[in-house]
């Protein structure tokens, strides 16, 4: 019979965006395993279907330079291609890349597929001497010297339409103990917020002469290099509510889960639901988008309408506006409350300030999107494999990087509302672009994917150098030749893409 007590460098709880990014660096590190409760969660993309935006992408394009996985998901899976902000300076200039939802699953289980899994969920984190012990829902025991605690919005969640409050369900009820055994144990503070998701719509049943078709870019580079297998494109649709869906809003935004006070959580001013911004705001006119879910999907989202509206107010809201008079809604929005971790439990490594090896990345930090919570999986994942080797963990400086200033801001700054990476964030936005994130992320790229000495010695030599790149003014000058880098080295083909880069203009 097998062996019941099994020992790993790092354990990682959670397999989605975050979860696979931790368990995808560390293993490279260390022996790693990876916790996945649901196959279903794994690349699920639980709002938009889409990868980056504005500053979101910077994020990506660091992500992908230390060897993160999520831009070459968005670049495998696109179907629409849009470069934000062209008409401005190229540090605000950003790549939005709408993926189909299915592929990019598929891809994304591929990735799990070359890692170490264990399908289950963790109901208990006890922390011994020098290891943690996770206790699994099969009865199961691991142990493991760090762990990455990456759960995303599954704290006592609570789903919201209207009056009705549906509770996390049945399977949840265990996962969700983990993590309230983890806050009462430990005292660590925790507290509420709110997400909400628009409705996603028939495709058919749409009258599309009255939407405004948004065609597809053709760029050359996508988040991860070249793009080379970007055909298929499909069109995104935009609209504006007019005079009658104001009204119905207006009338109706007492209905809302949060208007009645049901929904107590905080929710990100970015993705506001509808019936707020018509309460907060006096603007009349709302633009929506129409965005494609997929190549062969059948069902479009709506992109603006967030709302957690009773379905029969919905339903009326959708009818005011000629391309939807009639609509057939595949799935009507709704909000989720879940519970996060304070900003004052982690330190800048995402270790949780009162128990050693246990690192948290993703929405339970208080972040909210795809992006923030790969980066921080990423950086989650490489520290609780130094941790485990006893190395130093990594702390980034947050005006090299945005992955830097998401970290810094989440654990020092108190977060009123879900957190998102914006520009005007840092000072020095106008030097993170896109087009430089190779330079700025290489030390972090050699040191990341090896441990061993030699690589730390060449790391603190790129570092140097890496800070004189940094000095405004200063033209930047790679020599690779200098780091004695195999031309098949990963970092070579980092550097040749940068070069290549350098004359692309996004
Ligand atoms: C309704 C909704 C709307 C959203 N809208 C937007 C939006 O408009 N824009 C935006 O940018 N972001 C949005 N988000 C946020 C975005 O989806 C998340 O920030 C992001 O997916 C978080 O990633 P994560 O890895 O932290 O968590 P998730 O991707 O949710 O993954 C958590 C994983 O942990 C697993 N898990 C949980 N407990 C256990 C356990 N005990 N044992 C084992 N596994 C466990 C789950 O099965 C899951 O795989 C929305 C989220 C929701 C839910």
């Amino acid at each position: 019979m097998e062996n019941k007590v099994k020992m790993y460098n790092v354990v990682v709880i959670g397999c989605g965006h975050a979860g696979i990014e931790a368990a995808n660096a560390s293993s490279k590190l260390v022996k790693t395993a990876i916790v996945v409760a649901n196959q279903q969660d794994v690349g699920k993309l639980s709002c938009n279907p889409s990868i980056g935006g504005l500053t979101k992408s910077q994020l990506i394009c660091e992500l992908t330079c230390v060897g993160g996985i999520m831009g070459q998901l968005a670049d495998k899976s696109a179907t629409h291609i849009d470069t934000l902000n062209k008409s401005r300076g190229r540090a605000v200039r950003a790549l939005r890349i709408q993926v189909d939802r299915e592929m990019y699953r598929t891809l994304s289980l591929e990735i799990l597929n070359t890692l170490t899994v264990i399908y289950d969920e963790v109901i208990d984190i006890i922390h011994l001497n020098n290891k943690i012990l996770l206790k699994l829902a099969s009865g199961s025991e691991l142990y493991t010297k760090a762990v990455v605690v990456a759960t995303g919005p599954f704290g006592r969640a609570t789903c919201h339409i209207g009056e009705c409050v549906i509770p996390g369900g049945k399977p949840l009820t265990q996962r969700q103990n983990c993590m309230l055994n983890l806050f009462n144990k430990y005292g660590i503070r925790f507290k509420r917020f709110k997400t909400s998701t628009p409705p996603r719509l028939i495709k058919t049943s749409i009258n599309w002469e009255h939407t405004q078709p948004m065609p597809s870019e053709k760029p050359l580079y996508g988040f991860s290099g070249k793009l080379t297998s970007f055909i298929n494109q499909l069109y995104c649709y935009s609209l504006h509510t007019n005079e009658d869906t104001y009204k119905i809003l207006k009338t109706y935004a007492v209905y809302s889960s949060s208007q009645r006070g049901i929904s107590l959580g905080a929710g990100s001013k970015r993705c506001s639901s509808i019936e707020n911004r018509i309460i907060h705001s006096n603007r009349k006119y709302q633009r929506l988008i129409i965005e494609p879910e997929g190549f062969d999907d059948e069902t479009v989202y709506l992109n603006g309408a967030f709302t957690s509206l009773p379905i029969e107010i919905q339903t009326k809201m959708l009818k005011t506006i000629p391309a939807f008079t009639n609509v057939h809604v595949a799935k009507f929005g709704y909000s989720v409350e879940y519970d996060v971790i304070c900003s004052g439990e982690i330190d800048e490594s995402l270790q949780l300030r009162c128990i050693s090896g246990v690192f948290m990345a993703g929405q339970i930090c208080g972040s909210t999107g795809y992006e923030e919570a790969a980066a921080q999986g990423w950086l989650a994942g490489v520290n609780a494999a130094m941790h485990s080797k006893s190395f130093p963990v990594y702390k980034l400086n947050k005006l090299y990087s945005y992955i830097g200033l998401l970290t810094y801001d989440l654990s020092k700054k108190g977060l009123r509302t879900p957190y998102r990476v914006l520009s005007a964030r840092t000072p020095t936005r106008n030097q993170l672009r896109q087009r430089n994130a190779i330079l700025r992320m290489l030390p972090l790229a050699l040191a990341t994917t090896s441990t061993n000495e030699k690589k730390q010695i060449l790391w603190a030599d790129l570092v140097k150098q890496f800070k004189i790149l940094m000095e405004p003014n200063v033209k930047l000058k790679i020599n690779p030749n200098k780091f004695n880098l195999n031309p098949d080295h990963k970092l070579m083909k980092l550097v040749q893409m940068f070069r290549s880069y350098q004359t692309y203009k996004h």
